[in-house]
């Protein structure tokens, strides 16, 4: 038996997550659920909404991701949303029980410009309503971290999806090394991080175990793990994946609880596939956050309303603002310390090329042309 304490450990190995991944799934769910106890509420998950801010026409190309330009799916583009817009929608989710307004754009870096000055305005203007903020704007500089932590950002998403080794299998636009860059960018300021991964895209047990070494091996480790399945999508190079079993999922969730036991473990995307029984399992084993709203990003997601029922019949609660860390004060631009720099860092281009994915981008092309 692997030699793990209840006390956060920063030393995992590979073999040692392996080993706790692969036991008898009751002694696995007993054992996290446990663990989970002893630093957490069970009758308690935290409710985010997440909103695209900016859809599709993004230039990278992580082969799960039908925003990705070059895949040429179906899902309707739109320019960055108005600060009005996003005060409306975080109004709506608040009144629904969320408490976390998470705003995603597709692009692959933030750019100093007024498109960031707009996200800025949209974080102050959530942050006042006492409401969680959390961007995914995909890589940043330690200013634009400390920008957004001025703003009032409680929380920043960038997650490693997998682990160093597949990371290659699935994206070739950009380096591992990038992503813990920015993550190291976030942790210079007061605004904790969500990272986390998707399984189900064809890696093994070994890379699943891999994401979950880099990710608990971070010190601190990060306040919130992301757990998706991949929702494959037609017209991207994982369309044909296999979806997970909620076997998978419960063994992920365990495990992710057990090597990170202080972290709001997230189950995220996948949910519109799971029995409300097998989600039930998911929160014993862990889980006590999830993404509400009938979509997450441009994927299917339950409804709130079918969410609070779920909640409701398992005696759950939704966690309150600010439970975990302090409402961060927000800044007004006008009485910023940080000004723009106009940085433009020099993120990893590697120059390998995933055939699947390259294969992908020829085909959605000639069906575009035809
Ligand atoms: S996952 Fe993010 S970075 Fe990757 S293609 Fe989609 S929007 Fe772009």
């Amino acid at each position: 038996m692997s030699n793990w304490t209840t006390e956060t450990k920063h030393n995992w190995t590979k073999e040692e997550i392996l080993e706790i991944y692969n036991k008898p799934l009751m002694e696995l769910l007993y054992e996290a659920a446990t663990i989970h106890r002893k630093h957490h509420d069970p009758n308690t998950v935290q409710v985010s909404t997440l909103l695209s801010i900016k859809t599709g026409g993004c230039p990278e190309d992580c082969g799960y991701c039908p925003q990705a330009a070059r895949y040429h799916t179906d899902i309707e583009g739109n320019d960055l949303m108005t600060v009005s817009h996003v005060k409306a929608q975080a109004l709506r989710a608040k009144a629904s029980g969320s408490s976390r307004v998470c705003m995603g754009a597709a692009w692959r870096n933030v750019k100093d410009g007024p498109e960031f000055d707009q996200v800025l305005e949209m974080v102050r203007t959530i942050n006042k309503l006492d409401m969680e903020v959390c961007c995914t704007l995909g890589m940043l500089t330690e200013n634009q971290a400390k920008r957004l932590a001025e703003a009032g950002l409680y929380a920043y998403n960038h997650n490693l999806d997998s682990s160093e080794e597949y990371y290659k299998e699935v994206i070739s636009t950009r380096g591992y090394q990038d992503r813990l860059d920015t993550i190291a960018n976030v942790r210079k300021t007061n605004v904790t991080v969500c990272s986390g991964g998707i399984i189900g895209m064809g890696e093994k047990l070994e890379d699943r175990a891999g994401m979950l070494v880099a990710l608990s091996t971070l010190n601190p480790q990060p306040e919130s793990v992301p757990i998706n399945a991949l929702v494959s999508v037609e017209g991207t190079p994982m369309e044909n994946q296999e979806p997970v079993s909620i076997w998978e999922m419960l063994r992920m969730i365990a495990t992710t609880r057990i090597v990170m036991p202080e972290t709001q473990v997230r189950l995220s995307a996948g949910r519109t596939s799971m029995s409300q029984e097998g989600q039930a399992m998911c929160f014993f084993a862990g889980a006590n956050s999830i993404f509400a709203g009938d979509k997450l990003l441009t994927t299917p997601n339950p409804d709130i309303q079918e969410d609070m029922k779920l909640f409701e019949l398992l005696g759950l609660k939704p966690q309150k603002p600010f439970l975990k860390h302090v409402h961060p004060q927000t800044v007004e631009a006008e009485d910023s310390q940080f000004k723009p720099l106009g940085e433009k860092p020099k993120w990893t281009r590697p120059k390998h090329k995933i055939e699947r994915n390259e294969q992908k981008k020829k085909e959605r092309r000639l069906v575009k042309t035809k």
